[in-house]
């Protein structure tokens, strides 16, 4: 009976999450069986607010009555559009207001922030990322060293784990740091690994890269919308990320792009110009002579896509309203709750790969179960469990705190014991 109540404290907690009535604000996917599935993968896809499709549809009307006119007469005129979404994307990446915005797509703003900001020189040319990095980064990383005529192979330098370890240890970061700096460039890290669910230490890790002289930037894909970030506070240089994952903004939703304020003024720096990045004000004189909008997004080189825009938006008005901290203060009990159930059923046969202590780490658990894992995985999927499969050998599960419970949870834990007992484990 104690350990039933120890069990089921998930009904207290559930009680006392003052987020709960945020789940009603999404749509939830319903399984073969009607009931609504374990949703464990919004750190690949975030689910979608029911409010974006009046967003979408407010927009669809607006080309419908005012087409170009749309531009200044839309309820939300096009024109400024993003700059709607300026104040809370700063808030939730702890940016100053002028230097996010949103545009293009994650690898997309990957290759022009690397244009501003990989600057070899001489001897210091080469770029540390992580050795598990994601592939479309290591793509786009590999890309830019050639297109400075230089060679990948000597160029690329990668902070590994120590051997029997799973995650890269902060220190071993700052070592390489400190003993390379002289030849690197720029330190080019995930905020949170896509694999083991490791979050870096991006202060540390930034203020290492200055000490050196070395420009700091990171691939938010799976920290924003999952961490409290500072950006601004830590000094980082700039940052990248995507809004489909936890940011809820839609499949192949428009990026985020941070750049650090030193740099808004700064001229000299090398640029992928278009007309968005131009001043507002002179813009359609349509002149040749480009003046920069003196913020992050002089950036910007399109006109941005509007329904994109508005998807997002019905996302962040969320994000506003339930504030990060709640966010992620929920995050850390829910993922903490979830650690400690298997853990005390599972010990010895699904190994958890990501870091225990809770600033290492966001909302997900990387799970590596020895032999049968895919098999478990299928499995799981069977029964509407919603997660995700990482090749070799791991299974990534992410519960989200704005329409994840602890009831999931615990069903979760449920549903993965069972498995792995009846497969033997
Ligand atoms: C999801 C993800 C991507 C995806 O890139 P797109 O350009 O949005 O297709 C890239 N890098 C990382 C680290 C990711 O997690």
């Amino acid at each position: 009976m104690a350990e039933q109540t120890a069990e089921k404290c998930y009904e207290v907690l559930d009680g006392r999450d003052v987020l709960r009535p945020f789940r009603d604000k999404f749509l939830i996917p319903r399984g073969s069986d009607g009931q609504e599935v374990i949703y464990f993968a919004g750190n690949s896809l975030g689910l979608q607010p029911k409010s974006v499709k009046s967003r979408i549809e407010q927009e669809l009307e607006d080309w419908e009555k005012f087409a170009v006119e749309g531009h200044t007469k839309a309820k939300n005129p096009w024109m400024p559009y993003h700059e709607f979404l300026t104040t809370q994307t700063a808030e939730i990446t702890g940016a100053l207001p002028e230097e996010v915005v949103n545009m293009n797509s994650l690898t997309a703003n990957l290759h022009f922030m690397f244009v501003s900001f990989y600057r070899p020189e001489k001897k210091k040319r080469k770029i540390l990322i992580e050795a598990m990095s994601f592939p479309s980064d290591y793509y786009a990383v590999e890309s830019q060293i050639r297109f400075h005529g230089l060679d990948p192979a000597e160029c690329i330098i990668e902070a590994r784990p120590r051997s029997g370890e799973h995650c890269i240890r902060t220190e071993d970061i700052e070592e390489m740091i400190s003993v390379h700096g002289d030849e690197i460039a720029l330190v080019w890290l995930g905020g949170v690994n896509y694999y083991t669910g490791q979050a870096f230490d991006m202060e540390r890790i930034t203020r290492a890269a200055h000490a050196k002289g070395i420009t700091a930037g990171f691939d938010l894909a799976h920290a924003a919308g999952n961490l409290r970030l500072k950006l601004h506070e830590w000094d980082v240089d700039f940052a990248v990320w995507c809004n489909y994952k936890y940011l809820n903004g839609g499949p192949g939703a428009i990026g985020g792009c941070y750049v650090n304020k030193r740099f808004h003024n700064d001229r000299e720096l090398p640029k992928f110009l278009g007309w968005w990045g131009h001043d507002k004000s002179t813009r359609f004189l349509m002149g040749h002579k480009f003046e920069p909008i003196l913020t992050a997004e002089s950036w910007q080189v399109s006109n941005p896509p509007i329904f994109q825009l508005a998807s997002l938006k019905a996302s962040l008005d969320i994000f506003a309203e339930a504030g990060m901290d709640r966010i992620r203060e929920k995050s850390v009990a829910m993922t903490s709750y979830l650690h400690h159930l298997i853990n005390d059923r599972l010990a010895g046969k699904v190994e958890i790969i990501t870091p225990e202590q809770i600033e290492e780490r966001g909302c997900q658990l990387s799970l590596k179960i020895s032999g049968n894992g895919k098999e478990i995985f299928s499995k799981l999927i069977e029964r509407n469990v919603i997660c995700d499969w990482r090749e070799p050998d791991v299974i990534r599960v992410a519960p989200v705190p704005l329409y994840n419970t602890f009831g999931d949870v615990y069903r979760f834990s449920e549903i993965l014991s069972g498995l792995v007992e009846e497969s033997g484990g």
